[in-house]
């Protein structure tokens, strides 16, 4: 079984990299081995070392050579004087799949300087992985993507709709399968949202099991956990024990603490994971640079009694109130959007725990849910969490996105963090968007400045640098991003996409 196992995965993988990097593909993009010298830019490697300036040159797809470089006969020229110049951001939780389809050139990931965005976070995933990965490869981006292999999908191929309840053995062994499948196929990891409907009821057993055929393809396991709120901690704990259990790497998806009664615990919650991380634990988080979160109005209520006023009004006092939950989007009564639960209860002359379960029911009985804005956490947690070496910087967003972190996320950091508040060093900040989502990838050719590694660059002003979109605006794109390349291709340019899409799909 092993040997067929093996031969499929080559002749997969073969198909894959033809996919990623087909010959017409390569002579429309790289019709030459001409050359582009980046001059008098401050460096910043992307390991977290102090800046250096230096000349950077790019050949092809790749960077050629750094350091006291002076140009060639005519050979293009950029002068980045007063620019830093480092790898493209990297953003390893990234919601984009039917963005790429619908706008390509994802204006709003390459303005922030995004070059790589990881594809199906939170347990839910295309399937197959290989149909999906060949449509990219034939329908490119203007920057690069990767995929995860969903949790809650594959659980639904074992289940259907009989997934409320806990899974056999035999079906567990299944999950394990198409997730060995999936990563054969080119998924880069395990992706799951414990939180949402067909995950939560899963086990810890299932995750185990799931995670080790991640895990025996050199993947890792994304997730997002069963609790951000009162129960954080267990879920946390949870976490641990699939990491430890199963042997596999983890990124702790959007890290944070989201109700009233975990506020101001970060710090319990990071000694719980420097505990794990000196056992041995490869454990690493990303985080989104805001106080506020965005996901469906459902997953507010833990215990899933949505229509019962008790858990309705604890989950709200829990978040801070019902000013403190905007409605972005809801299909059955369009009118609700922008409007907090408080607003919208008042104007329908309802409590608030009556307004939500209304609200409830008009989405079951549309079979939709509505969108929601929650703004449940504190600047002091999100700074701790900021402030650990294991943090990267990561969007949660995505072409599209209702929340303002899906166009500002990196400058955001750049901007405000590191700038205005001075939370962390600006080498520091870029570390978190390249060389460590790049470690955590398990890609030694991406996320740092090196020759031979792949040129994907970012070139932006730090004096400027700064996210624009607001929750009244989300898709505002931000200032300070000069120049974006992708597989040595500009693609951003003076607050301009260029039009060209050289982006790959990149599988494990
Ligand atoms: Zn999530």
């Amino acid at each position: 079984m092993h040997q067929s196992c093996r031969a499929i995965s080559l002749s997969i993988l073969a198909l894959a990299l033809l996919i990623s990097a087909p010959l017409a593909f390569r002579a429309a993009y790289f019709p030459d081995d001409s050359t582009t010298l980046i001059l008098n830019a401050q460096l910043a490697d992307g390991t977290g070392i102090p800046f250096r300036e230096a000349a950077l040159r790019i050949r092809g797809n790749r960077i050629a050579g750094i350091g006291k470089l002076s140009p060639a006969h005519g050979e293009r020229v950029i002068d980045a004087h007063g620019l830093v110049l480092a790898p493209g951001f990297i953003d390893i939780h990234n919601h984009s799949i039917d963005g790429l389809d619908s706008d390509p050139f994802g204006e709003t990931q390459i303005a922030q300087g995004i070059t790589t965005a990881v594809q199906a976070p939170d347990g839910d995933s295309p399937w197959p992985i290989k149909d999906w990965i060949e449509h990219r490869g034939k329908n490119p981006a203007a920057f690069n993507v990767a995929v995860f292999a969903g949790h809650a999908t594959i659980r639904e191929q074992v289940m259907g709709k009989d997934f409320k309840r806990i899974s056999t053995p035999q079906e567990i062994e299944k999950m394990a399968q198409l997730a060995w499948q999936a990563m054969n196929e080119g998924a880069i990891g395990l992706s799951s949202g414990l939180e949402y409907e067909v995950g939560s009821y899963s086990n810890t057993a299932e995750l185990i099991a799931m995670a080790r055929s991640a895990a025996e393809h050199g993947g890792f396991y994304s997730t997002h956990i069963r609790d951000e709120a009162d129960k954080a901690f267990d879920a946390l704990l949870e976490e641990i024990e699939i990491a430890e259990r199963a042997h596999i790497p983890v990124d702790h998806s959007h890290i944070k603490l989201g109700t009233v009664s975990v506020w101001g615990r970060a710090s319990e919650y990071i000694r719980v994971i420097e505990e794990a991380r000196s056992r041995g634990v490869d454990f690493l988080a990303d985080c989104y640079p805001y106080e506020a979160w965005h996901s469906n109005l459902k997953v507010i209520v833990p215990d899933k009694q949505y229509e019962n006023p008790k858990s309705v009004a604890k989950a709200i006092g829990d978040l801070g109130g019902p000013e403190h939950l905007t409605i972005t989007e809801f299909k059955p009564n369009a009118s609700y959007a922008g409007h907090s639960l408080a607003e919208i209860a008042s104007t329908n002359k309802l409590s608030p725990v009556e307004m939500y379960i209304r609200i409830i029911r008009e989405g079951d009985a549309a079979n939709t849910e509505a969108q929601v804005i929650g703004h449940s956490m504190i600047e002091s947690d999100v700074k701790a969490f900021y402030q650990q070496p294991w943090v990267m910087v990561a969007s949660d967003g995505g072409i599209g996105s209702a929340h303002p972190r899906g166009a500002g996320t990196f400058p955001r950091v750049l901007g405000r963090f590191v700038r205005e508040k001075h939370w962390l060093s600006l080498t520091e900040a870029i570390r978190k968007m390249t060389s460590l989502p790049a470690q955590r990838l398990g890609w030694k050719d991406r996320g740092i400045l090196q020759e031979g590694a792949y040129a994907d660059l970012v070139l932006f002003n730090p004096a400027t640098v700064i996210d624009r979109s607001t929750f009244a605006k989300p898709q505002d794109l931000p200032v300070g991003v000069e120049k974006v390349l992708v597989n040595g291709q500009l693609v951003w340019d003076s607050g301009k996409a260029t039009g060209a899409r050289p982006g790959v799909v990149i599988i494990r």
